[in-house]
């Protein structure tokens, strides 16, 4: 069923390219190297103007992810890059205060 979901290389290669950068310089190799084949399973619903977060895991809204859990803040050039990650696995990336992101390829519409 994952397979249905668009990678985000391929929706937002830019983005995930800097994910991978900004994961190496903390150290995080083996999730820079999960950021390569994380897929767009959703979109933050929040409609802020800012916000162009996205979910990479399917998640129960409203449920807190529970132990596992860690947050991983990036240190990007402009806005926030903010990683979700539940038992080693990126769940969530948080996108604020960044310039809209340009979509590639056959992603879902908004
Ligand atoms: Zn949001």
């Amino acid at each position: 069923m994952q397979q249905d979901h668009p990678l985000v290389r391929e929706v937002y290669p830019e983005l995930v390219a800097e994910l991978v950068d900004l994961l190496e310089s903390e150290g995080e190799r083996e999730l820079a190297v999960c950021a390569r084949d994380l897929r767009l399973v959703g979109e933050c619903d929040c409609a802020d103007d800012f916000c162009q977060s996205f979910l990479t895991a399917p998640h129960p809204r409203g449920r807190p992810y529970g132990a596992g859990h860690r947050c991983v803040p990036l240190l990007p050039s402009q806005g926030m890059l903010c990683l979700d990650v539940v038992d080693h696995r990126i769940v969530y990336v948080e996108v604020l205060d960044r310039p809209p992101l340009r979509r590639h390829g056959a992603g879902p519409r908004m």
